[in-house]
């Protein structure tokens, strides 16, 4: 018998959608570092120098609000970042900035969980980012709001709190690149295509989480995020 696979294929991870029934499916997972001010000064780089740090997840490394996320073997210093998170529904090369916004589904809050011991080893040795940044269950992400919902990316409130105490806080309009110069940076080195995510990065306050904390996060306009660290 003729058989295709060696054994079934993974289910496609995808990502809810407030008020529908139907997923997102996504496809992959880019995000950027060091995109608002405040956070690029307390990991001691200068925001006025610094060009945006383009980095990748695996698809299935999304996890759902409401679940348990296990803390990632190999660090004893695992960081919370909230973090818009831009969900698209057509793509391309070299979009034009005031074009970009038009190739957005729609918006959700997610954390960017980071080993932040094995980052900072890394950046160190000027090696890669991939086992700091891209490990399994490390991209938490609420229900995205579609982008007529949502409106356009400017002064919603983006904060985060662990326990009930209050680690970030600030606007989406305090990114040093806005979410369009993001999708037409992005475009220009690689296709971009429907069910990308875009992680666009985390305000100041990062700090680390321990089993056992409960982690909420929110930005004005979509669902609120939670879970919890176990
Ligand atoms: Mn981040």
């Amino acid at each position: 018998m003729y058989t295709r696979y060696t054994w079934s294929p993974p289910a496609r991870a995808s990502v809810a959608i407030s008020g529908s029934d139907e997923r997102f499916p996504v496809r992959r997972i880019f995000c950027i570092g060091r995109n608002y001010a405040e956070h690029v000064k307390e990991m001691g780089g200068d925001p006025k120098n610094d060009p945006p740090i383009y980095f990748t997840k695996p698809a299935d490394a999304v996890v759902a609000s409401g679940s348990a996320v296990p803390y990632p073997p190999r660090s004893t210093n695992v960081h919370h970042e909230v973090e818009l998170v831009v969900a698209l529904k057509s793509g391309g090369s070299d979009i034009p900035v005031e074009q970009a916004l038009g190739h957005v589904f729609g918006y959700a809050v997610g954390n960017d969980l980071t080993r932040r011991d094995l980052q900072n080893d890394s950046r160190a040795k000027g090696m890669p980012w991939d086992m700091s940044k891209g490990f399994d269950a490390s991209a938490q992400i609420g229900a995205l709001s579609p982008a007529e919902r949502f409106g356009v990316p400017g002064e919603q409130a983006i904060w985060l709190k662990v326990n009930g105490e209050q680690r970030q806080r600030s606007r989406v309009s305090q990114m040093i690149w806005s979410v369009p110069e993001i999708i037409s940076g992005l475009s220009g080195y690689v296709e971009l295509q429907p069910g990308d995510l875009i992680y666009t990065g985390t305000p100041d306050g990062v700090g680390p989480l321990l089993r056992g904390d409960e982690v909420r996060c929110g930005i004005d306009g979509v669902d609120e995020l939670e879970f919890r660290i176990v």
